[in-house]
Protein backbone atom coordinates (compact mmCIF):
# COMPACT_ATOMS: atom_id res chain seq x y z
CA UNK A 1 0.00 0.00 0.00
CA UNK A 2 1.73 2.92 -1.20
CA UNK A 3 -1.62 5.61 -0.73
CA UNK A 4 -3.79 5.75 1.50
CA UNK A 5 -5.46 9.43 0.57
CA UNK A 6 -7.66 10.78 -1.86
CA UNK A 7 -7.04 13.08 -4.18
CA UNK A 8 -10.18 14.48 -5.87
CA UNK A 9 -8.54 15.81 -8.75
CA UNK A 10 -6.45 18.51 -7.00
CA UNK A 11 -2.75 18.06 -7.80
CA UNK A 12 -0.63 17.74 -4.67
CA UNK A 13 3.11 18.61 -4.73
CA UNK A 14 5.73 16.10 -3.00
CA UNK A 15 8.03 19.08 -2.38
CA UNK A 16 7.15 22.15 -0.97
CA UNK A 17 9.49 24.56 -2.75
CA UNK A 18 8.67 27.27 -0.33
CA UNK A 19 9.85 25.38 2.35
CA UNK A 20 12.92 23.32 0.32
CA UNK A 21 14.06 27.05 -0.42
CA UNK A 22 14.14 28.29 3.21
CA UNK A 23 15.83 25.06 4.46
CA UNK A 24 18.65 25.49 1.70
CA UNK A 25 19.05 29.29 3.15
CA UNK A 26 19.00 27.77 6.64
CA UNK A 27 21.73 25.24 6.10
CA UNK A 28 24.08 27.61 4.44
CA UNK A 29 23.48 29.65 7.42
CA UNK A 30 24.50 27.31 9.55
CA UNK A 31 27.79 26.63 8.03
CA UNK A 32 28.65 29.84 7.38
CA UNK A 33 27.33 32.23 9.38
CA UNK A 34 24.15 35.02 8.58
CA UNK A 35 26.62 37.79 8.20
CA UNK A 36 28.12 35.72 4.92
CA UNK A 37 24.52 34.23 3.48
CA UNK A 38 21.95 36.61 1.97
CA UNK A 39 18.39 34.83 2.76
CA UNK A 40 16.06 36.87 1.22
CA UNK A 41 13.68 34.06 1.13
CA UNK A 42 11.34 34.73 4.37
CA UNK A 43 8.14 36.41 4.08
CA UNK A 44 8.21 38.37 7.45
CA UNK A 45 9.73 41.32 8.51
CA UNK A 46 13.23 40.99 10.12
CA UNK A 47 15.67 43.39 11.48
CA UNK A 48 19.68 44.89 10.46
CA UNK A 49 20.86 42.23 12.92
CA UNK A 50 18.60 38.85 11.00
CA UNK A 51 15.94 38.96 13.78
CA UNK A 52 12.18 38.90 13.90
CA UNK A 53 10.87 42.54 14.02
CA UNK A 54 7.99 41.63 16.83
CA UNK A 55 6.56 45.50 18.73
CA UNK A 56 7.75 45.52 21.97
CA UNK A 57 4.34 46.98 22.32
CA UNK A 58 2.22 44.39 21.22
CA UNK A 59 4.32 41.56 23.09
CA UNK A 60 4.11 43.71 26.31
CA UNK A 61 0.16 43.64 26.09
CA UNK A 62 0.67 39.91 25.00
CA UNK A 63 2.27 38.89 27.79
CA UNK A 64 -0.15 40.50 30.35
CA UNK A 65 -2.90 38.53 29.14
CA UNK A 66 -5.10 36.05 32.18
CA UNK A 67 -5.54 33.00 31.65
CA UNK A 68 -9.42 33.27 30.94
CA UNK A 69 -8.18 35.54 28.10
CA UNK A 70 -6.81 33.05 25.92
CA UNK A 71 -8.03 29.71 27.06
CA UNK A 72 -11.84 30.40 27.20
CA UNK A 73 -13.63 29.72 23.99
CA UNK A 74 -14.90 32.69 21.92
CA UNK A 75 -17.12 33.37 19.81
CA UNK A 76 -17.48 31.85 15.96
CA UNK A 77 -17.13 35.39 13.93
CA UNK A 78 -14.53 37.11 17.02
CA UNK A 79 -15.38 38.63 20.28
CA UNK A 80 -17.35 42.01 19.79
CA UNK A 81 -14.22 44.18 21.28
CA UNK A 82 -11.58 42.64 18.51
CA UNK A 83 -14.50 43.34 15.96
CA UNK A 84 -15.05 46.53 16.98
CA UNK A 85 -11.53 47.12 17.05
CA UNK A 86 -10.20 46.17 13.69
CA UNK A 87 -12.78 47.96 12.24
CA UNK A 88 -10.67 50.87 13.52
CA UNK A 89 -7.15 49.20 12.12
CA UNK A 90 -8.71 48.24 8.64
CA UNK A 91 -10.34 51.59 7.61
CA UNK A 92 -8.24 53.98 9.57
CA UNK A 93 -9.65 57.53 9.54
CA UNK A 94 -12.33 56.71 6.75
CA UNK A 95 -16.07 55.82 7.51
CA UNK A 96 -17.48 53.24 5.48
CA UNK A 97 -20.95 54.18 3.87
CA UNK A 98 -21.94 50.40 3.27
CA UNK A 99 -23.82 47.60 5.17
CA UNK A 100 -20.25 46.07 6.96
CA UNK A 101 -20.19 42.85 8.87
CA UNK A 102 -17.06 41.60 10.30
CA UNK A 103 -15.83 37.61 10.64
CA UNK A 104 -12.38 37.35 12.84
CA UNK A 105 -10.46 34.51 10.61
CA UNK A 106 -7.47 32.40 12.11
CA UNK A 107 -5.66 34.61 9.55
CA UNK A 108 -5.80 36.12 5.99
CA UNK A 109 -5.01 33.09 4.29
CA UNK A 110 -8.62 31.81 6.88
CA UNK A 111 -10.41 34.74 4.92
CA UNK A 112 -9.23 34.66 1.62
CA UNK A 113 -10.74 30.78 1.87
CA UNK A 114 -13.74 31.77 3.52
CA UNK A 115 -14.59 34.12 0.61
CA UNK A 116 -14.38 32.01 -1.98
CA UNK A 117 -16.02 29.03 0.17
CA UNK A 118 -18.93 31.36 -0.10
CA UNK A 119 -19.02 33.00 -2.73
CA UNK A 120 -17.90 30.83 -5.51
CA UNK A 121 -19.43 27.34 -6.95
CA UNK A 122 -17.57 24.24 -6.87
CA UNK A 123 -15.89 23.96 -10.67
CA UNK A 124 -15.79 27.97 -10.97
CA UNK A 125 -12.78 29.70 -11.86
CA UNK A 126 -11.65 32.32 -9.23
CA UNK A 127 -9.83 35.24 -10.75
CA UNK A 128 -6.59 37.17 -9.78
CA UNK A 129 -3.34 38.91 -11.12
CA UNK A 130 -0.56 37.10 -12.86
CA UNK A 131 1.63 37.84 -10.71
CA UNK A 132 -0.03 36.26 -7.16
CA UNK A 133 0.49 34.31 -4.15
CA UNK A 134 0.72 30.69 -4.66
CA UNK A 135 -1.51 29.40 -1.53
CA UNK A 136 -4.84 31.39 -3.53
CA UNK A 137 -3.97 28.59 -6.34
CA UNK A 138 -3.83 25.85 -3.41
CA UNK A 139 -7.16 26.89 -1.60
CA UNK A 140 -8.72 27.41 -5.07
CA UNK A 141 -7.94 23.42 -5.81
CA UNK A 142 -8.76 22.34 -1.99
CA UNK A 143 -12.09 23.76 -2.73
CA UNK A 144 -12.31 22.28 -6.01
CA UNK A 145 -12.10 25.87 -7.94
CA UNK A 146 -9.62 27.15 -10.03
CA UNK A 147 -7.60 29.89 -10.67
CA UNK A 148 -7.48 32.08 -13.97
CA UNK A 149 -5.37 34.78 -14.26
CA UNK A 150 -5.09 38.12 -16.25
CA UNK A 151 -1.92 39.80 -17.17
CA UNK A 152 -1.06 41.93 -14.61
CA UNK A 153 1.14 44.08 -16.31
CA UNK A 154 0.72 45.48 -20.11
CA UNK A 155 3.78 45.62 -22.29
CA UNK A 156 4.56 49.40 -21.14
CA UNK A 157 4.52 48.24 -17.47
CA UNK A 158 1.12 49.50 -16.19
CA UNK A 159 -1.58 47.64 -14.49
CA UNK A 160 -3.49 45.92 -17.54
CA UNK A 161 -6.85 47.06 -16.82
CA UNK A 162 -7.72 45.69 -20.51
CA UNK A 163 -7.09 41.99 -20.17
CA UNK A 164 -8.61 42.61 -16.45
CA UNK A 165 -12.08 43.61 -18.41
CA UNK A 166 -11.55 41.05 -20.69
CA UNK A 167 -11.21 37.98 -18.36
CA UNK A 168 -13.83 39.12 -15.81
CA UNK A 169 -16.29 39.55 -18.46
CA UNK A 170 -15.31 36.14 -20.15
CA UNK A 171 -15.73 34.19 -17.04
CA UNK A 172 -19.04 35.98 -16.22
CA UNK A 173 -20.71 34.74 -19.61
CA UNK A 174 -20.36 31.47 -17.55
CA UNK A 175 -20.36 31.01 -14.24
CA UNK A 176 -23.50 32.94 -12.23
CA UNK A 177 -20.78 34.25 -8.95
CA UNK A 178 -17.39 35.56 -9.56
CA UNK A 179 -14.85 35.30 -6.61
CA UNK A 180 -11.84 38.12 -7.94
CA UNK A 181 -9.06 38.73 -5.62
CA UNK A 182 -6.31 41.88 -5.57
CA UNK A 183 -3.82 41.34 -3.32
CA UNK A 184 -2.64 45.43 -2.91
CA UNK A 185 -1.79 47.27 -1.81
CA UNK A 186 2.18 46.32 -1.98
CA UNK A 187 0.94 43.11 -3.91
CA UNK A 188 3.26 39.58 -3.01
CA UNK A 189 5.58 38.87 -5.19
CA UNK A 190 5.73 42.02 -7.00
CA UNK A 191 5.30 44.79 -4.40
CA UNK A 192 2.77 46.84 -7.11
CA UNK A 193 0.04 48.76 -5.18
CA UNK A 194 -3.04 49.68 -7.91
CA UNK A 195 -2.83 53.56 -8.45
CA UNK A 196 -6.27 55.45 -8.15
CA UNK A 197 -6.64 55.20 -11.89
CA UNK A 198 -6.51 51.83 -11.66
CA UNK A 199 -9.23 51.47 -9.63
CA UNK A 200 -11.38 53.55 -11.45
CA UNK A 201 -10.60 51.40 -14.11
CA UNK A 202 -11.57 48.10 -12.11
CA UNK A 203 -14.73 49.79 -11.08
CA UNK A 204 -15.62 50.71 -14.73
CA UNK A 205 -15.65 47.12 -15.57
CA UNK A 206 -17.45 45.88 -12.12
CA UNK A 207 -19.88 48.45 -13.45
CA UNK A 208 -20.59 46.56 -16.45
CA UNK A 209 -21.46 43.29 -14.59
CA UNK A 210 -25.12 42.67 -15.80
CA UNK A 211 -26.89 43.10 -12.40
CA UNK A 212 -28.23 38.94 -12.43
CA UNK A 213 -24.46 38.16 -12.04
CA UNK A 214 -22.79 38.38 -8.63
CA UNK A 215 -19.31 39.10 -7.94
CA UNK A 216 -17.25 38.91 -4.78
CA UNK A 217 -14.70 41.59 -4.97
CA UNK A 218 -12.18 39.70 -2.40
CA UNK A 219 -9.75 42.66 -1.57
CA UNK A 220 -6.44 40.97 0.10
CA UNK A 221 -4.45 43.22 2.35
CA UNK A 222 -2.21 41.91 4.37
CA UNK A 223 0.48 44.64 3.40
CA UNK A 224 -1.46 47.67 3.50
CA UNK A 225 0.26 48.94 6.66
CA UNK A 226 3.65 48.83 4.95
CA UNK A 227 2.57 50.05 1.88
CA UNK A 228 3.74 53.66 2.32
CA UNK A 229 1.87 56.72 4.52
CA UNK A 230 -1.50 55.22 6.34
CA UNK A 231 -4.20 57.57 5.00
CA UNK A 232 -2.71 57.64 1.71
CA UNK A 233 -2.87 53.45 1.37
CA UNK A 234 -6.37 54.10 1.94
CA UNK A 235 -7.53 56.55 -0.26
CA UNK A 236 -8.91 54.04 -2.81
CA UNK A 237 -11.55 52.52 -0.50
CA UNK A 238 -14.12 55.29 -1.38
CA UNK A 239 -14.09 53.34 -4.63
CA UNK A 240 -14.96 50.28 -3.15
CA UNK A 241 -17.64 51.44 -1.02
CA UNK A 242 -19.60 52.72 -4.10
CA UNK A 243 -20.33 49.99 -6.00
CA UNK A 244 -23.00 48.23 -7.86
CA UNK A 245 -25.65 45.97 -5.78
CA UNK A 246 -24.16 42.60 -7.34
CA UNK A 247 -20.51 43.27 -6.29
CA UNK A 248 -19.55 42.60 -3.04
CA UNK A 249 -16.23 43.86 -1.66
CA UNK A 250 -14.59 42.01 1.16
CA UNK A 251 -11.53 43.32 2.72
CA UNK A 252 -9.13 40.67 4.02
CA UNK A 253 -7.36 42.30 6.74
CA UNK A 254 -4.77 40.55 8.42
CA UNK A 255 -3.01 40.99 12.05
CA UNK A 256 0.34 38.60 11.15
CA UNK A 257 2.38 41.75 9.85
CA UNK A 258 -0.07 44.93 11.35
CA UNK A 259 0.73 44.06 14.41
CA UNK A 260 3.70 41.11 14.05
CA UNK A 261 1.66 38.18 15.01
CA UNK A 262 2.26 36.28 12.29
CA UNK A 263 1.41 32.71 14.48
CA UNK A 264 -1.28 34.06 16.53
CA UNK A 265 -3.18 33.63 13.59
CA UNK A 266 -5.37 36.84 13.93
CA UNK A 267 -7.04 38.19 10.66
CA UNK A 268 -10.41 39.46 9.63
CA UNK A 269 -12.97 39.14 6.87
CA UNK A 270 -14.92 42.23 6.47
CA UNK A 271 -17.98 43.54 3.74
CA UNK A 272 -19.72 46.14 2.54
CA UNK A 273 -22.64 45.01 1.25
CA UNK A 274 -25.19 47.52 -0.69
CA UNK A 275 -28.30 45.87 1.57
CA UNK A 276 -28.71 45.10 5.55
CA UNK A 277 -29.44 42.05 4.27
CA UNK A 278 -26.49 41.10 2.31
CA UNK A 279 -24.41 41.79 5.36
CA UNK A 280 -26.25 40.07 7.82
CA UNK A 281 -26.27 37.03 4.87
CA UNK A 282 -22.23 37.62 5.22
CA UNK A 283 -21.90 37.34 8.70
CA UNK A 284 -24.35 33.85 8.35
CA UNK A 285 -22.50 32.27 6.00
CA UNK A 286 -18.81 32.72 6.96
CA UNK A 287 -19.77 31.83 10.26
CA UNK A 288 -21.33 28.72 9.21
CA UNK A 289 -17.98 28.33 7.51
CA UNK A 290 -15.37 29.05 10.27
CA UNK A 291 -17.52 26.34 12.19
CA UNK A 292 -16.87 23.79 10.03
CA UNK A 293 -13.32 24.75 9.45
CA UNK A 294 -11.83 25.65 12.58
CA UNK A 295 -15.00 26.63 14.60
CA UNK A 296 -13.73 29.67 16.60
CA UNK A 297 -10.42 31.48 15.88
CA UNK A 298 -7.74 32.02 18.74
CA UNK A 299 -8.81 34.61 21.42
CA UNK A 300 -5.14 35.53 22.50
CA UNK A 301 -4.56 38.33 19.36
CA UNK A 302 -8.19 39.10 19.44
CA UNK A 303 -7.77 40.66 23.41
CA UNK A 304 -4.38 41.88 22.36
CA UNK A 305 -5.88 44.43 19.72
CA UNK A 306 -8.77 44.92 21.61
CA UNK A 307 -6.92 46.36 24.54
CA UNK A 308 -4.53 48.21 21.89
CA UNK A 309 -7.12 50.42 20.71
CA UNK A 310 -8.75 50.88 23.86
CA UNK A 311 -5.94 52.78 24.89
CA UNK A 312 -4.81 55.64 23.38
CA UNK A 313 -1.29 55.59 24.57
CA UNK A 314 -0.90 52.03 23.36
CA UNK A 315 -2.57 52.65 20.27
CA UNK A 316 0.38 55.63 20.03
CA UNK A 317 3.11 52.95 21.17
CA UNK A 318 2.44 50.37 18.47
CA UNK A 319 1.61 52.55 15.23
CA UNK A 320 5.03 54.34 16.22
CA UNK A 321 6.91 51.02 16.06
CA UNK A 322 5.30 50.21 13.07
CA UNK A 323 6.09 53.75 11.42
CA UNK A 324 9.44 52.86 12.62
CA UNK A 325 9.37 49.29 10.99
CA UNK A 326 7.46 50.65 7.48
CA UNK A 327 9.98 53.50 7.19
CA UNK A 328 13.25 50.65 7.34
CA UNK A 329 11.17 48.95 4.84
CA UNK A 330 10.87 51.49 2.52
CA UNK A 331 14.34 52.47 2.62
CA UNK A 332 15.11 48.41 1.91
CA UNK A 333 12.76 48.47 -1.37
CA UNK A 334 14.15 51.82 -2.59
CA UNK A 335 17.94 50.45 -2.09
CA UNK A 336 17.21 47.88 -4.09
CA UNK A 337 15.38 49.48 -7.11
CA UNK A 338 17.77 52.03 -6.64
CA UNK A 339 20.74 49.37 -7.49
CA UNK A 340 18.77 47.34 -9.93
CA UNK A 341 18.56 50.82 -12.46
CA UNK A 342 21.75 51.75 -11.74
CA UNK A 343 23.16 47.96 -12.61
CA UNK A 344 20.36 47.18 -15.17
CA UNK A 345 18.66 44.60 -13.63
CA UNK A 346 15.09 44.07 -14.42
CA UNK A 347 12.38 43.95 -12.16
CA UNK A 348 8.50 43.72 -12.06
CA UNK A 349 7.33 47.30 -11.50
CA UNK A 350 7.15 47.55 -7.27
CA UNK A 351 5.78 50.59 -5.40
CA UNK A 352 6.18 48.93 -1.58
CA UNK A 353 6.40 46.35 0.68
CA UNK A 354 7.69 43.20 1.49
CA UNK A 355 9.18 41.57 -2.44
CA UNK A 356 10.52 42.76 -5.04
CA UNK A 357 9.49 40.57 -8.20
CA UNK A 358 12.75 39.55 -10.62
CA UNK A 359 11.51 38.12 -13.64
CA UNK A 360 13.34 35.29 -15.64
CA UNK A 361 13.19 32.18 -17.30
CA UNK A 362 14.73 29.67 -15.35
CA UNK A 363 14.34 30.06 -12.14
CA UNK A 364 15.25 27.10 -10.84
CA UNK A 365 18.66 27.45 -12.45
CA UNK A 366 18.68 30.58 -11.71
CA UNK A 367 18.48 29.99 -7.70
CA UNK A 368 21.23 27.09 -8.09
CA UNK A 369 23.72 29.71 -9.49
CA UNK A 370 22.67 31.81 -6.68
CA UNK A 371 23.04 29.74 -3.94
CA UNK A 372 26.73 28.99 -4.95
CA UNK A 373 27.04 32.59 -3.91
CA UNK A 374 25.51 32.10 -0.81
CA UNK A 375 22.17 33.70 -2.11
CA UNK A 376 18.63 32.51 -1.49
CA UNK A 377 15.32 33.93 -3.29
CA UNK A 378 11.96 32.20 -3.58
CA UNK A 379 11.39 30.50 -6.91
CA UNK A 380 8.23 31.73 -8.92
CA UNK A 381 6.87 29.96 -12.15
CA UNK A 382 8.60 33.45 -13.91
CA UNK A 383 10.57 34.92 -11.18
CA UNK A 384 12.77 34.90 -8.26
CA UNK A 385 11.16 36.91 -5.38
CA UNK A 386 13.34 38.94 -3.08
CA UNK A 387 12.10 39.03 0.39
CA UNK A 388 13.58 42.74 0.85
CA UNK A 389 11.90 42.55 4.15
CA UNK A 390 14.58 39.85 5.40
CA UNK A 391 17.22 41.50 4.52
CA UNK A 392 19.53 45.01 5.99
CA UNK A 393 19.36 47.56 3.36
CA UNK A 394 23.07 46.87 2.87
CA UNK A 395 22.30 43.66 1.36
CA UNK A 396 19.14 44.99 0.02
CA UNK A 397 22.10 47.41 -1.98
CA UNK A 398 24.72 44.86 -2.95
CA UNK A 399 22.08 41.81 -4.29
CA UNK A 400 21.06 43.32 -7.77
CA UNK A 401 24.34 43.14 -9.53
CA UNK A 402 24.75 39.65 -7.68
CA UNK A 403 21.30 38.49 -9.44
CA UNK A 404 22.16 39.92 -12.59
CA UNK A 405 25.78 38.58 -12.79
CA UNK A 406 24.30 35.17 -11.85
CA UNK A 407 21.80 35.73 -14.86
CA UNK A 408 25.01 36.70 -17.25
CA UNK A 409 27.28 33.72 -16.02
CA UNK A 410 23.85 31.17 -17.25
CA UNK A 411 23.40 33.20 -20.70
N1 LIG B 1 -2.12 37.26 1.48
C1 LIG B 1 -0.86 37.39 1.07
C2 LIG B 1 -0.61 37.96 -0.25
C3 LIG B 1 0.20 36.98 1.89
O1 LIG B 1 1.45 37.11 1.46
C4 LIG B 1 -0.10 36.44 3.17
C5 LIG B 1 0.98 35.97 4.02
O2 LIG B 1 2.09 35.74 3.66
C6 LIG B 1 -1.45 36.35 3.52
C7 LIG B 1 -2.43 36.77 2.66
C8 LIG B 1 -1.97 35.78 4.77
O3 LIG B 1 -1.27 35.77 5.86
P1 LIG B 1 -1.89 35.29 7.22
O4 LIG B 1 -2.73 34.09 6.96
O5 LIG B 1 -0.72 35.02 8.08
O6 LIG B 1 -2.72 36.43 7.72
Amino acid sequence: MKSMAAYNGREIPKEDKVFAACQKANDAISRYGKADVINATVGALYDDEGELVVFKSVDKVMRSLEPKDYAAYGPIAGTPGFRDAVMKAAFGSYEPKSFTCVVATPGGTAAVRNAIVNYSCPGDRILTHSWHWAPYKSIAADMYRSIEHFEMFDEEGRFNTADFDYKVKKLIRNQEHLVVVLNTPACNPTGYSLSMDDWYAVKKTLDEVPLEKKVALVLDTAYIDYAGNPEEVREFLPVIDNLRANILPIIAYSASKTFTLYGARCAAMICLAHSPEVAEEFGMVNSFSSRAAWSNPPRAPQEVIERIYSDESLLAEVEAERAEARNMLLDRGRAFEEEAAKCGLKTVPFTAGFFVMVPCDDPDKLLDKLSEKNVFLMPFDDGVRVSVAAISEAKCRKLPEIIRSAMEELD
